[in-house]
């Protein structure tokens, strides 16, 4: 129950930030892209809609949550309330809401660090909030709020056009820890490329005759340049460069290994309980699997199980359509 409240009152943290600064923040980066006024209007509005209603449907998940707790619920007309009740039963489930506008801002932002600054500055707004004399007082970070971000580089020729240099990022799953396993189930299965899904789906199996069930690129893929950011809520938010954790260095390979793609920036072999720590909750929650999963939807990268029957076993963990077709070999 006590997880219950706090969702209530991440939802009111949530809702405020957004439409006081997240909100102007984005109308003024599509200004700043030269869209009219009216095509800024739409898209700030658009935005806006998506994401308070995937904010609607994810605290809804959690059936102890009751929307008369929530200041923002109990303010609206009628009409408003209905809408945000009927959130909870939308199928398929949306992205969580920090990812929706991370996907928008993203795209606006000119430089890296305005990637980083966006969310570090969100993310310590959202944990703060006022108590009874309207004085901020710094509470637990807000659910919703990501805690780290990757970013991958690869510079890559598409369809044999020339080199160009695509950038993707990704952050951790934004949403309540008992939560965020719906989320990587559902995405591990319809929005994930197979190459992150299946592995984070097959966690490390192994075939009845004890090989391990391997998801592999088919074709070599593009040499990558991975870095992980983290925001400590202790220095004003700053942003701090981590370690990839385990899951990470074993489904997306240094090039330290032979058949390693990804160069990391920041790199250490060694199992220690730091550089693991932000991934305790489960593995598919780190920055790096939206990353790398954008990375390879963009690349159209290729990929194959080995050690097991690739129909049987997708059937088996019960994916259906895959999002790009599964090299059979
Ligand atoms: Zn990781």
């Amino acid at each position: 129950m006590e997880q219950a409240r706090k969702i209530e009152q991440d939802c009111d943290t949530f809702v405020r930030v957004f439409m006081a600064s997240s909100l102007p923040q984005l109308r003024y980066m599509f200004c700043r892209a030269g869209l009219t006024a009216q095509e800024v209007n739409r898209r700030v509005a658009s935005c806006q809609a998506m994401v308070l209603d995937s904010l609607w449907h994810w605290a809804q998940q959690d059936r102890n949550v009751n929307l008369l707790n929530i200041g923002f619920f109990r303010q609206s007309p009628p009409h408003v309330r209905a809408h945000i009740a009927m959130q909870r039963f939308k199928q398929p489930h949306p992205q969580p809401p920090m990812t929706i506008l991370l996907d928008q801002i993203r795209l606006l932002c000119h430089r890296d660090q305005e990637v980083l600054e966006f969310v570090r500055d969100l993310n310590f707004q959202m944990s703060y909030s006022r108590n009874c004399l309207g004085h901020l007082t710094h509470i637990r970070s807000n659910s919703f709020s990501c805690a780290a971000l990757c970013r991958v580089q690869g510079l890559c020729t598409i369809r044999g056009q020339r080199a160009v240099n695509i950038v993707t990022w990704g952050g951790s799953v934004p949403l309540p820890r008992h939560l965020k396993e719906e989320y990587i189930n559902y995405a591990s299965r319809y929005i994930w490329h197979p190459l992150v899904g299946l592995q984070v789906l097959l966690n490390g199996e192994r075939s009845p005759s004890g090989q391990m069930v391997q998801v592999v690129p088919a074709n070599a893929p593009f040499m990558l340049l991975c870095s992980t950011y983290t925001f400590n809520q202790h220095h004003d938010g700053r942003v701090v460069e981590v370690y990839p954790c385990s899951y990470c260095r074993a489904m997306f390979p240094s090039t330290r290994s032979p058949k390693g793609y990804v160069h990391y920036t920041l790199y250490k072999s060694s199992e220690t309980g730091e550089s693991d720590s932000y991934n305790r909750f489960s593995k598919g929650n780190c920055a790096e699997c939206a990353a790398f999963s954008a990375m390879f939807h963009v690349t159209k990268q290729t990929c194959r199980i080995v050690g097991a029957d690739p129909r049987v076993t997708v059937q088996r963990l019960g994916v259906g359509q895959l999002s790009v077709p599964l090299t059979l070999c």
